[in-house]
């Protein structure tokens, strides 16, 4: 069996050699007896025992309480200290050694042997406790999840530094405020209390969360009541995970879902309803030619007219919307589509009174798109944006480019858009509009899927509204029709 490995440090040699006697018929091994603080410490050192045995008083130039401290610098061994008489400022420094136990001078068999074993047993613990503690720090650092402790009244005590993954919060400067001012809406601190009180725990909660410059982020939540067992009080614990991406896909391939299932049936009506409307204009127009009818009778036929003709707008509009086409690429530059698209809308704009704004940077790439799809876009962007501004305003359109995008967005200065109405504007048919068709933006968002590339609009009622595209520098695969879309973009 494995005999434990004692150093002994003691100047006084009747004593030392009694410790020894006893040490060894306890069954432990006397690797040797130190006399003197200087040479305690380089035994230990050098022979690394598993428990050291050390006088406090030792009688040459360094103490036992020096050469502990010196010993404990170097490496983690568990220390009994010798002592037949010692005064406060002595036994005071001695504790500062982080002894594992005292053993007073004289002492019996019985003693060494249990306070060595304590001093063991304490080691032992103490190790388990300081391995578990870095295990726990370890994952409390690295993990991608966010840990996060509060009490009741949502003071955040920890936090861990993943929280700066996806935030420019530093973990430091949360600790001590109150984690409602991190929700979107702090009343929901109060509901998801109610519930973790009434319930000791919640899974799944979703919750959007600030990230410090002005954008949300989707999070769900675990959280659970802990209980001090000290301190007799509650905590929250919480972990939570950012899904802002996740939930951005599931709207991606819902919406690409339901333009698909849209387009379809468009497509299937839409042929079926341009004959009779066609044979309606006909006979209208024929009518009119033919019978020459009185002024009070064509002025309703003539509304059958109109409206048939808006009718037909509109089945137009949807085959384009609806009908697969082929995406013909070439390499581009995105400045001449948006001035080629500028020129086209420049009497309506200033019929309007809507000026543009140009902010280009010159160091754009050509890229490979297909024009007339771009411009389309681009076209229906200002058409919304002056359609916006109806006493007039400012169109800012910036275009420049980072490693992997070209980046151009339209800025207006009108009406805005509601929070409610944001979550449905590509929504095939969705308008608020008398005369609009609401198919403009779910076309262009078709189009910039397409392209690889991605669409965001940004508003605030009364304030205006920004329309946010990029297009990749790099598309993977070209030439792809818009039934070969992927909604995910290959990523
Ligand atoms: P339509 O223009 O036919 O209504 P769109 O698909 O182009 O269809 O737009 C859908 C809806 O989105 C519009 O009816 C309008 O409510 C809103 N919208 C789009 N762009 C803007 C904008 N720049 N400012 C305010 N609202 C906008
Ligand atoms: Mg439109």
């Amino acid at each position: 069996m494995y005999k434990k490995r004692i150093l002994v440090v003691e100047d006084e040699m009747i004593i030392a050699k009694d410790i020894k006697d006893v040490l060894e018929k306890l069954g432990y091994e006397v690797i040797e007896i130190i006399t003197s603080g200087e040479n305690a410490v380089k035994t230990a050192i050098l022979t690394k025992p598993d428990l050291i045995l050390m006088d406090i008083m030792l009688s040459k130039k360094m103490t036992g309480v020096e050469a502990a401290g010196k010993i404990r610098k170097e490496m983690d061994v568990p220390l009994t200290y010798i002592t037949a008489y010692a005064d406060d400022n002595t036994i005071e420094k001695a504790i500062s050694t982080n002894p594992y136990g005292y053993l007073v001078k004289p002492f019996e068999e019985k003693e060494i042997k249990v306070a060595l074993e304590l001093a063991f047993y304490k080691f032992s613990m103490e190790s388990k406790l300081r391995k578990s503690e870095e295990k726990y720090r370890t994952i409390f650092e690295n993990i991608q999840d966010v840990y996060i402790e509060t009490d009741l009244e949502g003071k955040i005590l920890e936090i861990s530094p993943s929280i700066e993954n996806f935030t420019f919060f530093k973990r430091k400067k949360l600790i001590n405020t109150f984690i409602q001012e991190l929700l979107t809406d702090k009343k929901e601190f109060r509901v998801l209390k109610e519930i973790i009180l009434t319930k000791n725990q919640l899974f799944g909660y979703e919750i959007s969360f600030k990230n410090g410059r002005d954008q949300e982020i989707s999070c769900s939540i675990n959280c659970k009541i802990n209980r001090d067992a000290f301190r007799k009080t509650k905590r929250i614990v919480y972990s939570m995970r950012n899904i802002t991406n996740q939930k951005r896909m599931e709207k991606r391939i819902l919406r690409a879902e339901r333009l698909a299932g849209v387009g379809q049936l468009a497509a299937g009506i839409a042929h079926e309803i341009r004959n009779p409307l066609g044979n309606i204009s006909a006979s209208i127009q024929f009518c009119i030619s033919k019978y020459k009818p009185d002024e009070n009778i064509k002025k309703y036929l003539e509304i059958v007219l109109r409206n048939s003709e808006n009718a037909n707008k509109i089945i137009k509009e949807l085959l384009e919307f609806a009908t697969p086409r082929e995406i013909n690429r070439e390499r581009k530059n995105v400045i001449n589509i948006l001035e080629n698209t500028i020129n086209m809308v420049q009497a309506r704009c200033s019929k309007a009174e809507v000026e543009i704004i140009r902010k280009y940077s010159d160091k754009i790439p050509d890229i490979s798109l297909d024009e007339k799809w771009i411009e389309q876009s681009f076209l229906n962007f200002i058409l919304n944006a002056i359609e916006a501004m109806p006493v007039g305003g400012s169109i800012t359109i910036e275009a420049k480019c980072d490693k992997e995008n070209v980046l151009i967005s339209f800025q207006d200065t009108g009406i805005g858009i509601s929070g409610e109405n944001l979550t449905k504007i590509f929504d095939p048919f969705f308008t608020t509009k008398a005369e609009g068709t609401g198919l403009g933006l779910s076309l262009v968002y078709q189009i910039i899927i397409a392209h690889e590339g991605n669409i965001e609009i940004e508003s605030k009622i009364g304030r205006g509204t920004k329309v946010k595209i990029t297009l990749p520098l790099n598309q993977s695969i070209l030439h792809r029709s818009y039934d070969e879309y992927d909604p995910d973009c290959g990523r």
